[in-house]
């Protein structure tokens, strides 16, 4: 520094030396005076080093002084910070020291909040309360210049620094000393001293004090700082264990929403609280729960999913914090009470496993208090122990709703269960079967009247006492029953079963039962007795007898019955057949069960005629009339049919029952006797028509004698064969009709037979034919009419000569022979003649057959000469046969079979 020092000014004049000390320049002196010249300058300047010497030695001094204080004052600033952790003891420690040896009337610190974007002042001295309540955002006041720059702020006049927040202003600051509070790296705030007097100022001692306050409590204060907001969180952490574990014990719906609402104002330190729900039905939210001046209000508003602040969090399940509500896009606002009043937000969603069921809102009012992001977290986590209240409260209330129900339909099947015992017993008391229980000891725990009336004993008198020691049954099946019994018991037998027993009643009488017993089962499966059902079936089974009785009669009936009968059910398909039934159409029962009466059709009707048939029994009427059905082989036969409906009470057809006649044989009788008429009229003719004719003849020529003669040798032969045709068929008729006295005495056949052979005997000579007979005397005469077999053997012999040729022989013998009928007395008249051919055999005993022996010789017969031995050998039990190999000249033998006499 230049010591070059000048005389300044003409009428004043004055030197001003530089002060320095070891080359630093202290500051300046100046003198003043009138009278000074340049030559003053020399003592100026060793007035000026003098005065810089001992400012030297004051400095120094100053410097110990004040190295001294400070220490002290670190001292203090220690001591006053080591014995305190509470942030706002700490604040107000630092403020009041800082205050006090900086000379300030007032002062605060701004803390920066964790977001770094307020700045709140937790701590104010000398200035009125409600500041503290003011944060400042980001760049706003004083104090964000501080942080940001990080130095310190010395303003005379507070109001004319471009940041000066107009409530301060008014509040009466003046000079303001600002020091940022820099703990290591960070800022964490600023220390502001204010003085309230204008006159006052802070000086450079002051800043720097105030600088060494700061550096040495921001550490102290970030320490506090975090201790509180680690106690704050444990004190938090305890709410809400109390809060959740109070709610948690709570199960009455209402009550835990009022609980949750009023736990989450208290703690949160809010003005309101309430909870809106989502109504899952409706998807909309409601308010259940408002602590709010404008309670009613609020509950009445229901929000959509996603309308206002409410909506948003339910509908994104994320909590919210809206310290200005009225600026938020998403707000609902509503007209009347619910003003735009000013108010700070906290919304969290309640939600249970990522379900949101609705929004729990808490509100402080005015923007005062703000909720800070740790205050949301803290309503965040209250909301999920909430929710889970909320949940538990549902569910048992569900529970409890289920446990009525249950309790009601418990009582309803309790009187149900009642009833129906009622029931049952008065069915068991009354019932007509005997029930008896038993249990697994084997004796008697329930026995009815019936059961008691049936055995003539008293039900009581068997209740309680053992099985072992009832004589009830027959001694045949005592045992039987009684191992059943503990079979049954042992559950080694069917659960249900059904006995053939015999019960013997007290007075000795034997009733025929049947018992039906099961075993009572535990809900676990386990026996617990057992329970018989006893019926008296004596009437059931005299029934059955008869029944059986009755239908031994009818199968007797129906099989020995001539009549074919077939029964079939409403459809036709036949359930029955008797044995003349297969005997008549050739198939078995087995064959005919299951089929229609198709089987036996013979295709000689129409489908018309069956449906004639089938429409008349089914509208319930019996039909009669002739059928023509075909047998298995397929032969026809004549049937008179009936076709009887059976029908039941209703008047429902039920079966059909058909019986046949076979009629062939009648039909057959009709058949020859229309033949048998027209033989007749034919054969009568044939002499008639000659008689007529020679009649007529006589009567125009009775002048010739010798042709008179011959007319009426004509006329005697024909009237002969008239006569003897209607001999033959007076015979025929009256035998038919039995009406030939039949006058059975002994007769020799023999003596019958030499008489005959006798007076033929010329005859037979006459035509050169040799007449024997060969009689065998050991033959007993037999029982006959004697005229009647001389008939049969007249005509036989007769035969014998009229077909064969002359010279033949004809031979009778008599003998004895043995058949599987029996013992016969036989008699043949063999010739040697025509023979009869192989295909007249069957035929020559039917009326009016005349063969092919008759026409050769052309022979005057009737045809009815056989027909009537035949009938006659009939009448007399007997046979006739004939054999014949219908050659010339071999002749045929007829054998009459008499049936051997029994006590002759
Ligand atoms: P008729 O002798 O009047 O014709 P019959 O009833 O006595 O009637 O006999 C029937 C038929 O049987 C005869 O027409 C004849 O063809 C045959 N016939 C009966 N007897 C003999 C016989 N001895 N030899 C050959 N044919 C006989």
């Amino acid at each position: 520094m230049s010591r070059i020092m000048h005389v300044l000014g003409t009428e004043q004049p004055a030197i001003i030396a530089p002060l320095i000390l070891a080359d630093h320049p202290l500051g300046t002196i100046s003198f003043t005076a009138n009278w000074l010249s340049s030559a003053d300058i020399p003592m100026a300047t060793a007035l000026a080093d003098h005065i810089s010497i001992a400012l030297g030695h004051v400095r120094t001094q100053k410097k110990m002084e004040d190295s001294l204080e400070r220490e002290r004052l670190r001292n203090q600033v220690a001591e006053a910070l080591a014995s305190a952790l509470d942030l706002s003891e700490v604040l107000e420690r630092v403020i009041s020291l800082a205050a006090e040896v900086t000379g300030a009337d007032a002062g605060a610190i701004g803390l920066l909040d964790p977001d770094e974007e307020t700045v709140r002042f937790p701590y104010i001295m000398g200035l009125p309360e409600e500041l503290s309540l003011r944060p400042s955002s980001r760049g706003q006041g004083v104090i964000w210049q501080l942080i940001e720059e990080r130095k310190t702020i010395l303003q005379h006049e507070y109001r004319e620094h471009p940041g000066a927040i107009p409530v301060w202003i008014e509040a009466g600051v003046h000079a303001f000393l600002g020091v940022p509070l820099i703990a290591g790296d960070d800022v964490i705030g600023g220390l502001g001293l204010f003085t309230l007097d204008t006159k006052r100022h802070f000086n450079q001692e002051a800043v720097e004090i105030a600088q060494a306050i700061a550096s040495m409590s921001a550490i102290a204060i970030k320490n506090a700082r975090l201790y509180t907001d680690a106690t704050q969180r444990a004190e938090e952490s305890q709410a809400l264990i109390r809060t959740a574990r109070s709610i948690s014990a709570l199960l009455d719906h209402e009550t835990v929403l009022q609980m949750i609402a009023e736990q989450a104002k208290v703690l949160l330190e809010a003005d309101g609280s309430r909870i809106h729900l989502i109504d899952p039905e409706k998807g909309v939210l409601r308010c259940l729960v408002a602590l709010d001046p404008e309670a009613e209000a609020l509950m009445e508003i229901e929000l959509e999913f996603g309308q206002g602040i409410t909506g948003y969090v339910a509908e994104h399940g994320i909590p919210v914090l809206q310290n200005d509500p009225l600026s938020d896009p998403r707000g609902y606002h509503v007209e009347g009470p619910l003003g735009f009043e000013p108010e700070c937000l906290a919304l969290a969603p309640l939600k249970v496993r990522q379900r949101t069921m609705g929004v729990m809102t808490v509100r402080r009012l005015g923007f005062n208090r703000p909720f800070t992001p740790s205050d949301l977290d803290l309503l965040t986590a209250f909301a999920s122990q909430a929710a889970v209240a909320i949940e538990n409260a549902d569910l048992y209330s569900q529970i409890a709703a289920q446990a009525q129900r249950l309790e009601v339909e418990v009582a309803d099947r309790t009187r149900e269960l009642a009833l129906s015992e009622a029931h049952y017993r008065a069915l068991v008391e009354t019932s007509l079967a005997g029930i008896v229980q038993i249990d697994t000891e084997g004796n008697f725990t329930y026995v009815n009247q019936a059961f008691g009336n049936l055995l003539e004993i008293s039900a009581e008198e068997l209740i309680g006492k053992p099985v072992t020691s009832y004589e009830g049954f027959i001694p045949e099946i005592h045992q039987l029953v009684l191992d059943l019994f503990h079979e049954r018991i042992q559950n080694k037998r069917p659960a249900r079963e059904v006995h053939d027993v015999e019960l013997v009643t007290q007075s000795g009488r034997h009733i025929p039962a049947i018992v039906a017993s099961s075993l009572i089962i535990d809900e676990t499966g386990d026996p617990q007795g057992v329970t018989g059902l006893v019926f008296d079936i004596s009437e059931r089974k005299s029934l059955e007898a008869a029944l059986r009785a009755e239908r031994d009669r009818l199968d007797a009936l129906l099989t020995n019955i001539g009549d074919a009968v077939m029964v079939t059910d409403p459809n036709g398909v036949i359930e029955y057949v008797n044995r003349s039934w297969e005997r008549l159409n050739g198939f078995s029962a087995e064959e005919a069960l299951g089929k229609t009466p198709r089987l036996i059709r013979s295709g000689h009707h129409s489908e018309d005629f069956y449906v004639e048939i089938w429409e008349t029994i089914t509208s319930g009427r019996t039909w009669r009339g002739e059928v023509v059905n075909a047998r298995k082989d397929g032969t026809r036969y004549d049937a008179a049919l009936t076709i009887t409906p059976v029908l039941d009470e209703s008047g429902k057809v039920i079966n059909y029952v058909g019986v046949q006649h076979d009629i062939s044989a009648l039909k057959e009788l009709d058949r020859i006797k229309s033949q048998f008429v027209s033989d007749v009229s034919h054969e009568l003719r044939t002499p008639l028509t000659n008689i007529r004719l020679y009649l007529d003849l006589l009567g125009r020529s009775t002048e010739d004698p010798a042709r008179v003669s011959r007319y009426l040798m004509t006329l005697s032969r024909e009237s002969e064969r008239l006569a003897n045709l209607i001999d033959d068929l007076l015979s025929l008729s009256r035998l038919d009709a039995e009406a030939i006295p039949f006058k059975p005495t002994a007769v020799d056949i023999n003596k019958l037979l030499a008489g005959l052979v006798e007076d033929r005997r010329n005859l037979a000579s006459n035509r050169g034919l040799s007449l024997n007979l060969e009689a065998d005397p050991s033959i007993p005469a037999i029982r006959g009419d004697e005229r009647l077999i001389t008939q049969v053997f007249t005509n036989l012999l007769t035969n014998a000569m009229n077909y064969t040729q002359d010279g033949g022989q004809i031979i009778l013998r008599t003998g004895k022979k043995s058949s599987a009928e029996g013992e016969w007395v036989v008699a043949e008249v063999a010739d040697s003649g025509l023979g009869i051919p192989p295909e007249e055999i069957t035929m020559i005993f039917r009326r009016f057959f005349r063969g092919h022996a008759s026409q050769v010789t052309a022979s005057a017969g009737t045809g009815l000469g056989l027909a009537i031995c035949k009938e006659i050998i009939d009448r007399h039990n007997g046979r006739i046969t004939v054999e014949s190999n219908g050659l010339p000249g071999h002749g045929s033998r007829f054998t009459v079979w008499l049936p051997f006499p029994k006590d002759i």
